[in-house]
């Protein structure tokens, strides 16, 4: 299909400083959790980025220095000439497809305890390092920002040298040295670099023009700047300094990448946010600057990205997330084929890979961080290599990417899901406060499997091992998923919980499916994540008296790791849901539980006319163990092979059921040693590049 000329504009190149971007797609920079670590996947990884028509495409933040090192987190480096070589194919991976390569050159410095280097952290003024380390910053003296100008300058060289065409300087995210010389929170100082606006500013004034001084004729200079710390008025503010800021350096950058901070908030998830979020706090910058404006607010739809340019509030549609879940985003919407988009889903499955120091993966894309060891291609996959045909069985997440892929690579699939609607686990939890943009994990794999002849779905159809049997299909997909345990079962409790048997004892499948169960209620979660937390907002919602009980420090500790605890205990606790963190469940009563300190083991009662477990999940593996159960039975069948993916192997997150489904598709009718490791390694003892 021609594309829409609505979307015309999105496609008309912008010039930013000495170069040109070829449309207003911008990749901004983004972590990725394999950095320096796994340079070659990064590479990889952008260059599919261009390829799929985003006109820029940047780093994710890059030491400038040992000084500024964030060890564990693996972030890109240009300490030295060794780090250029390891930059520049990357930019080769992006230039080979027309698109320009942007570094976000950054000094985290107090925010750089230094783990890995031993270096003494820089602050503006003496201060303790805001990671929970025993380390303190040392107050930088004038030489000291005579050093750090210098070295800021170094690596923007160095940055040319790899071929970059955007150099950034950064003050975002409240993690940058020039961001705490700008908040008056974290700068004491007394001198020129302290006091006024204009003082503590000069610092990031300096970097620009230094780095426009070292490589403005070739590269474009970039700032990245929050212009609201969402703290109120002891922050950068985009009513107060943020908006001044722009309005004292306005036509010194070459582009303006604008943005709130901290990063929670800039990559707030689906959960408390909508698309188009930031647009309140970053609309002024367009009005005091003439060079291009960058904003970002989870744009996945083409109407509210032209809404952006012709409104006047952005120039470039500046997007991390949804070109990780759609690296071909921008070409999908050039073709005209906007049905093949892969919406985001705002989860923060890919955020979680910078905290666990893992290579990110998506819950959307599942060859996301697979490109260079896997050699998967979001938009690309092999041929079948024969005529087989296969049955999936359940039409979750697993089953419905199993099909999906399977079905692109030619193979004849058949579909069959017990329940009238498909989608499994997603379409019941995206009822659940908050989480209905998960549905679109459903939604864009039925979407593409409609529209292939060789799929066939059959909803409403639930199968036992005889009529699999029966069906003559060769191969055998089980996705039949998982169910919430109801006795408690989980970290704490490697038994039944005493009294979990009683009538008044839910689970989560429970609360989704709509059942009545009477108040005050008490949800005990020892699963972290967040199923915990919305149950007890929908329960909240339905009118019932809740208390939150869980074992770990906080709420949804896990949710550290997506960005959301802070929101997701600040809602919590907004809405009246009591919590007690740091106790057990020890058991069930009539109605009340009994609770016990994880420290003291000191037990405590409290009402409940009805428990909520939220621990783990059981497999719903009998369709597996009845038709393994007698291999002869399968061979007068006919069939071949019988595979178990996704959570009813082994229950786990919707990025990893996508990604079984995903992974068997691509196997299929391929040979395996399942001894070798299943992708190439970087590091010790292997090839980078
Ligand atoms: P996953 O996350 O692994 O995809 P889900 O629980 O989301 O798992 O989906 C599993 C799907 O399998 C559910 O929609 C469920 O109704 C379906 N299912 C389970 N058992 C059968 C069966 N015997 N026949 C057909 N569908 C089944
Ligand atoms: Fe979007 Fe979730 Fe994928 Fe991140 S992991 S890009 S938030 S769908």
């Amino acid at each position: 299909m021609p594309r829409d000329p609505r979307y015309d504009i999105l496609f008309e190149p912008v010039k930013i400083g000495p170069v040109t971007a070829r449309n207003r797609f911008y990749q901004v920079p983004h972590c990725n959790g394999m950095g320096h670590q796994f340079p070659a996947g990064v590479a990889a990884m952008r260059g599919v980025k261009a390829e799929g028509g985003w006109a820029v495409v940047c780093t994710e933040e890059c030491e400038i220095h040992h000084t500024s090192d964030v060890t564990p987190h693996a972030e890109a480096r240009l300490w030295d000439e060794g780090d250029v070589r390891v930059q520049a194919r990357m930019v080769e991976a992006v230039h080979a497809h027309g698109s320009l390569a942007g570094v976000e050159l950054v000094h985290n410095g107090l925010s750089s305890p230094n783990r890995y280097s031993r270096a003494v952290p820089l602050a503006p003024s003496d201060q303790i390092c805001e990671a929970y380390d025993p380390v303190q910053a040392r107050g930088m003296d004038k030489s000291d920002i005579r050093d750090l100008r210098r070295r800021h300058r170094a690596a923007a060289l160095r940055a040319r040298q790899a071929g970059f065409d955007i150099v950034y300087c950064y003050a975002g995210h409240g993690l940058t040295l020039p961001m705490h010389f700008l908040s008056r929170r974290h700068n004491r100082r007394v001198d020129e670099y302290g006091g006024s606006l204009e003082n503590r500013l000069r610092l990031f004034r300096e970097l620009i023009e230094d780095t426009k001084d070292a490589v403005g004729d070739r590269c474009a200079v970039a700032v990245r700047f929050a212009v609201d710390e969402l703290i109120g008025p002891d922050g950068i503010t985009a009513a107060a300094e943020g908006r001044e800021v722009v309005e004292m350096l306005a036509e010194l950058p070459d582009l303006w990448d604008v943005n709130v901070s901290d990063w929670s908030h800039d990559s707030a998830t689906s959960r408390f946010t909508e698309e188009g979020f930031q647009e309140p706090y970053t609309a002024f910058v367009k009005s005091l600057t003439s060079k291009p404006v960058v904003g970002v607010g989870r744009f996945t739809s083409p109407d509210s990205m032209v809404s952006q340019i012709r409104r006047g509030r952005l120039d470039m549609i500046g997007a991390a997330r949804p070109s990780i879940a759609d690296p071909f985003l921008p070409k999908k919407i050039e073709e005209g084929r906007l049905e093949d988009i892969r919406e985001c889903i705002g989860c923060n499955i890919c955020v979680s890979g910078d905290f666990l120091h893992a290579p990110m993966r998506c819950t959307q894309n599942p060859t996301m961080g697979e490109e260079y060891r896997r050699d998967w291609h979001p938009e690309r996959i092999a041929p079948k290599t024969s005529d087989d045909s296969v049955l999936v069985v359940g039409a979750g997440p697993a089953g419905l990417e199993a099909a999906r892929a399977l079905g692109r690579r030619g193979y004849a699939v058949t579909l069959a899901e017990a329940e009238t609607e498909l989608g499994g686990r997603v379409t019941r939890e995206s009822r659940l406060p908050g989480l209905a943009a998960w549905a679109r994990v459903r939604d864009y794999r039925l979407q593409q499997i409609q529209q292939m002849p060789n799929v066939e779905v059959y909803p409403a159809s639930r199968l036992d091992a005889g009529q699999v049997r029966d069906f003559g299909f060769p191969h055998i997909v089980l996705a039949t998923g998982a169910t919430w345990r109801g006795d408690g079962v989980g970290r704490k409790h490697h038994l039944a919980i005493p009294g979990s048997d009683a009538d008044h004892v839910f689970t989560p499948d429970d609360i989704m499916a709509g059942r009545a169960l009477a108040g005050p209620v008490v949800v005990f979660d020892d699963d972290h994540y967040y199923m915990g937390s919305v149950v007890a907002e929908a329960l909240v919602a339905r009118g019932a008296a809740v208390t939150l009980v869980t074992p770990a420090a906080d709420v949804a500790h896990w949710t550290h790791n997506t960005l959301e605890q802070h929101s997701i205990q600040k809602r919590l606790l907004e809405r009246g849901v009591t919590i007690v963190a740091q106790h057990d469940l020890a058991s069930v009563g009539t109605d009340s539980v009994t609770l016990a300190c994880v420290f003291t083991g000191r037990e405590t009662q409290r009402d409940a006319a009805s428990v909520v477990m939220v621990t783990t999940r059981a497999p719903n593996d009998i369709l597996y163990r009845h038709l393994r159960a007698d291999p002869q039975n399968l061979e007068t069948a006919g069939i071949a092979s019988v595979t178990r993916i996704g959570d009813c192997q082994a229950p786990g997150i919707i990025a990893a059921a996508v990604f079984a489904g995903h992974a068997f598709a691509r196997d299929f009718g391929t040979d395996i040693d399942t001894d070798e490791t299943p992708f190439l390694r970087e590091g010790a003892g292997h090839s980078r590049f």
